[in-house]
């Protein structure tokens, strides 16, 4: 089935002039990877075509992949517009994807909201990569894919996976991974930028091992108010790249980051697990994302503390009925 729409998707992106491919807003390795990987495709296979990446945000983290495009609202008129990575029309980061002339959404969220003309979804995928990898390859006689594409594409799909460490990731993954390496990715110099931090970010995760807490059932949290920003002059997006930093305590095994937004006087909630689902729980709290890893908002800190009793009693009952994990 989801051969007819590569083929489909495939068929609408020859019969545009004009595509515009956009991600979801406060990007990751994945949202960047995917689009920048098919952008440098499209634009290499069909130099005449005009073809631009477009997004409303910006992600200091991936400074090294470049910057985006600008256009005025006139091009979208007879324009594709592509939407990878993107569960939600709310977090498209392009506000005028309405006035394209039709869309493509391809996505490895879980489907909430399917707002394409075309929908290619599957949520078993460990990333958009992958399905954009999957892509390029399946028409890789059609397609040029050049180092660099195959290094964006690759960069998401290791970034998205934790290594090809989390649920989702299958023989196929490799296999596609794999593939991608024969384009000829420079892995020392893209991992040297992935894992290359500043003595400011190592003062951070120390102020974090530090000031974490740990519910009676062993969630792990921190809460990063406005002062603590402020201490350590950080962006929204450095304050909340601490939810990596939660991750690997034993027992633990779902682990929160709260991060104040005082531009919007709400509290950014990332939550992550390993074994057992969050997804529920995130929905309950305005959010959603997938099963071990999700992202919602609370408004004050008391639906702060009613969403860590949640997670704890969610933990507590996991840890009661299931055995052998760590
Ligand atoms: P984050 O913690 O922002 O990296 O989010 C983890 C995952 O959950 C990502 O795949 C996001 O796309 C998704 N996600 C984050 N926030 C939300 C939200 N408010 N609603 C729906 N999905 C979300």
């Amino acid at each position: 089935m989801n051969e007819e729409i590569k083929r489909n998707i495939l068929e609408k992106i020859e019969s545009y002039q004009t595509i515009i491919v956009s991600r979801h807003i406060r990007p990751d390795g994945d949202a960047v990877g995917s689009t920048k990987g098919l952008v440098k495709v499209l634009r290499d296979t069909y130099p005449a075509k005009d073809v631009y990446l477009v997004n409303e945000d910006y992600s200091d983290y991936l400074a090294f992949c470049g910057r985006e495009d600008v256009v005025t609202d006139d091009v979208y008129k007879n324009a594709l517009f592509i939407a990878i990575d993107t569960g939600t029309r709310k977090r498209l980061s392009n506000s005028k994807y309405t006035l394209a002339k039709e869309i493509v959404k391809i996505d490895h969220h879980i489907e909430a909201d399917p707002y394409g003309d075309v929908n290619w979804v599957e949520d078993f995928r460990s990333s958009a990569c992958e399905m954009i990898a999957d892509f390029c390859l399946t028409f890789r006689d059609r397609l040029n894919i050049s180092a660099e594409a195959a290094t964006y594409i690759y960069m998401g799909m290791v970034t998205d996976s934790g290594r090809f460490r989390f649920e989702g990731v299958t023989g196929e993954t490799m296999r596609l991974a794999g593939a991608l390496l024969d384009f000829g990715i420079d892995y020392e110099t893209l991992f040297a930028h992935l894992y290359m931090e500043t003595r400011e970010r190592l003062k951070l995760k120390s102020f974090v091992y530090d000031n974490l807490q740990i519910t009676p059932n062993g969630v792990a949290y921190i809460y990063i108010s406005e002062e603590i920003q402020k201490q350590f002059g950080l962006t929204l997006e450095a304050a909340s790249d601490v939810v990596s930093d939660l991750s690997k305590i034993r027992g633990s095994l779902i682990w929160v980051a709260f991060i104040y937004n005082s531009a919007k006087q709400e509290i950014r909630v990332r939550l992550r697990s390993r074994f057992l689902g969050i997804n529920d729980l995130a929905i309950k709290y305005h959010g959603g994302g997938h099963n071990m890893a999700a992202g919602a908002t609370v408004y004050s800190e008391e639906e702060m503390y009613a969403l860590i009793a949640d997670a704890d009693a969610l933990l507590g009952e996991y840890k009661a009925t299931h055995e052998g994990w760590l």
